[in-house]
């Protein structure tokens, strides 16, 4: 079965995003309105800036869109796009999708370590269990509601995580030639498989 996988195209590195699609060989498509999303068996929320992310999606119609997409469809989240999908925002003010309950605090590495990179304990592959993390101005993920699962540490922090529909990160996987994490995403969330 063909899945095709949108990558929110409002701001940010959503071409990246589609480069790691290719590079899988899976169908990947701009999105910007609610009509392009109706294409679409997945989105992608990719890094950028949040608060500027939910200005862009409310004026555009796609903060609702999204919304109800995301009842019977799979999403994926880096970075500033776990934030737009996360339920709480620390210090609060913040409007967000809600689609997983975690609560996030912003920029939470300070400016000292702005970006780095480190080695990111993930728990979705057979064999190797390990995948570069790129981290850039991060979110922490400092609270985790029941229905969410744990798949990715870095050290003791949490980086990585899912619930039934929602799979969201706080470093970038885009930003290495290692698709595993869309793969897992295009074959275990948004579609029944790979296509040819
Ligand atoms: N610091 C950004 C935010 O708070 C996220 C940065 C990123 O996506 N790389 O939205």
């Amino acid at each position: 079965v063909a899945v095709t996988v949108g990558v929110l195209g409002l701001q940010g590195d959503f071409a990246l995003h589609m480069k790691s699609l290719y590079q899988l060989g899976v169908e990947s498509k701009t999105v910007r309105t609610p009509d392009e999303l109706k294409a679409c068996d997945g989105l992608i929320l990719p890094g950028g800036e949040s608060t500027t992310f939910i200005n862009l999606l409310k004026k555009t119609g796609m903060f609702e869109a999204v919304t109800s997409f995301a009842e019977k469809h799979a999403l994926m989240g880096t970075c500033a796009g776990l934030i737009t999908l996360s339920k709480t925002v620390v210090g609060g003010g913040m409007e967000t999708l809600g689609l997983i309950d975690i609560g996030v605090e912003r920029n939470a590495y300070g400016r000292q370590v702005d970006s780095f990179v480190g080695k990111v304990n993930v728990d979705l592959f057979p064999d190797n269990q390990e995948f570069e993390g790129v981290f850039i101005r991060a979110p922490k993920i400092c609270s985790l509601g029941k229905d969410v699962r744990v798949l990715g540490r870095l050290e003791d922090e949490i980086v990585l995580v899912r619930n039934t529909r929602v799979l969201v990160m706080t470093f970038h996987p885009e930003l290495t030639d290692d698709a595993r994490i869309h793969g897992y995403f295009v074959k275990e969330m948004a579609g029944t498989g790979l296509s040819p």
